[in-house]
């Protein structure tokens, strides 16, 4: 199988986009050097990483509220699995040992936060399909940051893509991302993980840690009634469905205008965004200072830029919508 074939078998089986990674690279330059997410750590023979997309169907992020974006993350997960999971498959048949790592899983022996043993994002900026948002989500240009990706990692030598060089991202003049935030949690190019896990992992690890260590230092009687609460619920719904543990804070990607499905969909009900405050404004400006004035910024250095695309934002969403909306009055014109 080529480069060429495996990339029409993952479009046929339903992968939204495809594209293929170089082991080489990968190793070369990971995420933080210091804690190294890279296909050698899990195995020496892998050559290349096959990386697909499945994108959240737009729907979820128009209701009122973020249960069934949460629900739909779980369903995206399963299929994007399988995906994955068959194309491992025929790469073998083929004759090229190939598997599959769990996208979303924590590797406990590095960071303590969701850190995975690859970081599906950088996998799908190194095989060219998107670059950094402002909030570090992956963006491509077809869906913006409303997707989830997964890697399949192979023995096979495949033809790897090109990174886009071109950043995707509107950044700090758009800065939609950070207003939207409930968490303050978007930094120049960067997350305060912790700051967002409070709302996008309401019952993940911590708050189980945290719920736990106070239980045990209640007497009898409190801790009876501690058992009835709100967020014991919400621990065994995420053991369950998944629902609350990780994905649970939908807004940055919502309001975020890169991608057709936003166009569609999205623009007219996520136009206003009510989290938006002063302060915030202050921070966007600060940040459109900062990248103006050619000041030092953790998220913009030499070794992240790669990821942010290094060419800058040159119109990319402007033109995408300027397709979209003649392409609206054509079908118009032809529905007359
Ligand atoms: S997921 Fe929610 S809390 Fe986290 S950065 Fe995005 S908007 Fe902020
Ligand atoms: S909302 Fe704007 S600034 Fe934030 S990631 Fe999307 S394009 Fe970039």
């Amino acid at each position: 199988m080529d480069a060429a074939a495996v990339k029409n078998l993952a479009k046929e089986l339903g992968a939204d986009l495809v594209g293929i990674a170089g082991a080489d690279i990968l190793n070369a330059l990971p995420p933080d050097p210091k804690f190294p997410q890279t296909p050698e750590r899990i195995s020496p023979h892998v050559k290349s990483v096959v990386v697909i997309v499945k994108r959240i169907p737009v729907g979820a992020f128009r209701c009122k509220t973020t249960v069934p974006v949460q629900y739909m993350d779980m369903m995206v997960l399963r299929r994007m699995d399988r995906i994955a999971y068959r194309i491992a498959e025929a790469l073998e048949r083929d004759g090229h040992p190939s598997f599959v790592t769990a996208g979303q899983e924590t590797d406990w022996s590095y960071k303590k936060a969701s850190y995975g043993r690859l970081s599906t994002r950088h996998l799908g900026i190194e095989a060219g399909l998107g670059t950094f948002g402002l909030e570090v989500n992956i963006l491509t240009p077809e869906f913006g940051p409303r997707l989830y990706l997964t890697g399949i990692l192979t023995e096979a030598e495949l033809d790897a893509d090109a990174p886009m060089s071109e950043q995707v991202c509107i950044g700090e003049s758009c800065s939609r991302c950070l207003y939207s935030c409930p968490s303050d949690a978007v930094r120049h190019f960067g997350i305060d993980k912790r700051n967002c896990a409070t709302e996008a992992q309401e019952f993940g690890f911590h708050t189980i840690l945290r719920f736990w260590e106070e239980y045990a230092q209640k007497p009898a009687a409190e801790q009876k009634a501690l058992l009835a609460d709100r967020e014991i619920f919400g621990f065994w719904q995420g053991l369950l469905r998944v629902v609350g543990s990780f994905g649970d804070c939908p807004r940055c990607l919502a309001v975020c205008p890169v991608g057709n499905d936003y166009h569609a969909h999205l623009a007219k009900m996520q136009k206003v965004i009510p989290e938006m405050t002063p302060e915030k404004k202050t921070k966007a400006a600060g940040f459109k200072e900062a990248r103006k004035s050619g000041a030092e910024i953790a998220g913009l250095n030499e070794w992240n830029l790669r990821w942010v695309g290094p060419d800058g934002y040159q119109g990319i969403v402007a033109r995408q919508l300027q397709e979209f909306k003649k392409r609206q009055k054509e079908r118009a014109g032809e529905e007359d």
